[in-house]
């Protein structure tokens, strides 16, 4: 029977969305809770999320939409978008969903996000400790772990939650193997000689991603020209499997299929007095003028442009800006349920610090605050 004179004491690493909701969870539990982080305040990544409207989850979240479905199928399974809603109503929060399914705040604002976790951590007396950066995590050999860190000293602790985000390695001193990091979700760099004139426009299109002929993505929706490629959306999460040299091919007009886009073009080339015209009240001026430079006054090739209207990705762009980082603590040392280490146990990693990332559009968040709330759950019993 669990002693409740002297519960767990739970240390996390990381205020961010997934030591929060680990916070939370694992003090429902009756544990202990410390929480340690680096930066003088807790969340505030957060408050930078979804523009500032924080979009914490999605009603579509699958598997799929994330790089690694085994891994996240089975917790995805017991904290979907409906469990997690619930679990933040009961916080105070008030969510709402868009024409996308995607789930923000009602109030629009990240900020609500931060202080219901907040609230909820103060409820379960679990303590902030803040500019607290850890350098080191040491199992002990009588068992729990000691922290060190390098403002504040050393902590100990019977369950280590770490939940870094991306871009530290913690775990691998203890034996953890790590898939390097990289910047993923952010605009692809592409040949801009073809877009030439259309930064700042958005364009409702189809996107196919191909590597040597064959389809690697595709995605429909919207895309924002930028001087230097893509960006929105769609190119956002293009990024996650993108390399130079693959060929972006944009379809241009998806609700229409090239015999009949061929009949309009013929009808509309006989119709216009100037070929320039031709695409008038079908794009915007400037995509028309795109298409029918690169077409060159030849209606064939007009027609196949805008169903194939081809770039070469050279690259990530704006990698400092990065949503996610890929990469991470190697997946198959974890329980894929309760996160615990099968090399440590009562160590646990969740959130951006594993090998996990997903779509744009809430995929992210939602994947911190369940593995949270599971690894929470389970180091406090
Ligand atoms: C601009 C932007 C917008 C985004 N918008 C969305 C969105 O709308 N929806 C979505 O799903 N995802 C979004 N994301 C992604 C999402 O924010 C992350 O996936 C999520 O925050 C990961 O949570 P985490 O708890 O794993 O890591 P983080 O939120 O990064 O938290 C990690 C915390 O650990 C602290 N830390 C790191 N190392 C140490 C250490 N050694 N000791 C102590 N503390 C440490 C950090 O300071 C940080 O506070 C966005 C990301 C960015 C950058």
């Amino acid at each position: 029977m669990e002693d409740m004179r002297s519960p767990r004491r739970v240390v996390i690493v990381g205020g961010g969305a997934g030591g929060l909701a680990a916070a939370v969870a694992a003090g429902r539990l009756g544990a202990r809770v410390s929480i340690l982080e680096k930066a003088n305040r807790v969340g505030k990544k957060l408050l930078k999320t979804g523009n500032g409207r924080c979009n914490l989850s999605n009603r579509n979240i699958s598997p799929e939409g994330y790089n690694c479905p085994e891994f996240v199928a089975t917790l995805l399974s017991r904290i979907g978008p409906r469990e997690l809603l619930e679990w933040f109503a009961e916080l105070g929060l008030w969510p709402c969903e868009d024409e996308e399914g995607r789930v923000y705040p009602r109030s629009d604002t990240a900020s609500s996000v931060l202080d219901v976790l907040r609230l909820g951590c103060a409820d379960v007396e679990a303590e902030e400790i803040c500019s607290t950066e850890v350098t080191a995590i040491l199992p002990r050999s009588e068992g729990g772990f000691r922290l060190l860190t390098r403002e504040s000293g050393e902590f100990t602790a019977d369950r280590v939650i770490v939940s870094a985000g991306g871009g530290t390695a913690l775990l691998r001193p203890l034996g953890h193997r790590y898939v390097p990091f990289t910047p993923a979700l952010c605009p692809l760099k592409t040949d801009t000689d073809p877009i030439r004139g259309l930064s700042g426009l958005r364009v409702k299109c189809a996107a196919r991603l191909t590597r040597g002929g064959e389809e690697i993505a595709a995605e429909q929706g919207e895309l924002l020209f930028r001087d230097h490629g893509v960006s929105g959306i769609m190119a956002l999460d293009l990024s996650r499997v993108a390399r130079p040299g693959d060929r972006l091919s944009l379809d241009l007009l998806p609700e229409a299929d090239l015999h009949s886009l061929r009949t309009w073009i013929r009808s509309r080339r006989g119709l216009v007095n100037e070929e320039r015209e031709v695409l008038t009240g079908l794009f915007h001026r400037r995509v028309g003028e795109a298409l029918l430079r690169r077409a060159g006054g030849d209606g064939e090739k007009l027609c196949e442009l805008i169903k194939d209207f081809p770039l070469t990705v050279e690259g990530l762009a704006d990698t400092a800006n990065a949503q996610v980082t890929r990469g991470g603590a190697e997946l198959s040392a974890f329980d894929p349920l309760t996160l615990e280490s099968r090399l440590i146990p009562g160590l646990y990693c969740v959130g951006e610090a594993l090998d996990v990332d997903g779509r744009c559009g809430g995929f992210n968040l939602h994947w911190a605050f369940a593995s949270g709330m599971a690894a929470g759950r389970s180091a406090a019993r």
